[in-house]
């Protein structure tokens, strides 16, 4: 073997990656780690994505990468037979005859100080960022604040501004072609509570810690009406600005910190948009 010894191993990379993000902070439903690969290969070029498809798998191949990190983990289930039959078994099969490994790391990053809505506050322009919903263990030594974790994040804009400017600034900042949302558009923002991803589950913990708005992802309908007063008034803005719009952030998030602590490796970022969801705006396409 004449492996570059300057290199790290992937087994390096997903070590440093769970000191941050622990897999025990996982979600019980979730797969987290290595999910296709051998721990030992070194990794001189790697490619960072939401989610793994066949456009992200082209572009490893194209840089010459040996590994892929994800956000949402390929497999879930187990599979039966790793053939080119189905999405997830084909993407599976491509990339152990292409040699490249795949990580990723999910709601244990989500859940990790600094994780997924930090970086989502911070992209929205909040201060004194605090998570939204903080885990119920041991609490941490003075000496190490970084051992906290939670999901979501609260946190204030430098100055307030009416509903209607903030999805304004919500829109340019996540790149989102539209918004759905609840709320009075003169209503004034200040305090704004995030999670990227599915997040309608914290709606009650956002109210509850005095956000005027709430930005999320996959609001079902029924999840709209928990945020009106009895006469059918809005208590806070909730704000559906998309799963992948939420969480993009993540790719930048990741590749920042695995320049910082492994500068050997060429950290990539896809240039890929992973979304299959698109959005329709009639009349701006007029045929
Ligand atoms: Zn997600």
């Amino acid at each position: 073997m004449t492996e570059n010894t300057n290199h790290p191993t992937i087994g390096d990379i997903g070590k440093a990656l769970e000191t941050w993000a622990r897999p025990g902070w996982a979600q019980s439903y979730d797969n987290v780690g290595l999910q296709v690969g051998d721990a030992r290969r070194t990794v001189g070029r790697a490619l960072i994505a939401l989610d793994l498809t066949p456009a992200v798998l082209d572009e490893a191949k194209q840089h010459e990468a040996t590994l892929i990190i994800t956000h949402h983990p390929l497999l879930f289930t187990p599979l039966r037979s790793v053939t080119a039959d189905g999405f997830v078994s084909s993407l599976a099969l491509r990339l152990a005859e292409a040699g490249i490994a795949l990580y990723s790391i999910h709601t244990n990053l989500d859940a990790a100080p600094g994780g997924v809505s930090f970086a989502l506050a911070e992209l929205l322009s909040l201060h004194d960022a605090r998570f939204l919903d903080v885990f119920d263990e041991a609490a941490p030594a003075p000496d190490q604040p970084d051992t906290q974790a939670g999901l979501g994040a609260v946190g204030r804009l430098a100055a307030p501004m009416t509903l209607r400017a903030f999805l304004q600034h919500v829109a340019e900042r996540l790149q989102a072609g539209s918004l759905r949302y609840t709320g009075d558009p003169e209503a004034v923002v200040e305090t704004v509570a995030v999670c990227g991803g599915s997040g309608s589950s914290f709606t009650p913990l956002a109210l509850k810690a005095g956000a005027d708005a709430y930005v999320t992802a996959d609001v079902t309908y029924h999840k709209f009406f928990d945020v009106l007063d009895l006469e059918g008034r809005p208590r806070m803005a909730l704000i559906d600005a998309g799963h992948y719009e939420t969480e993009a952030v993540t790719e930048g998030l990741l590749q920042q910190w695995l320049s910082h602590r492994f500068p050997t490796v060429e950290w990539r970022r896809t240039a890929t948009r992973t979304s299959p969801i698109e959005t329709f705006v009639p009349g701006e396409d007029s045929v």
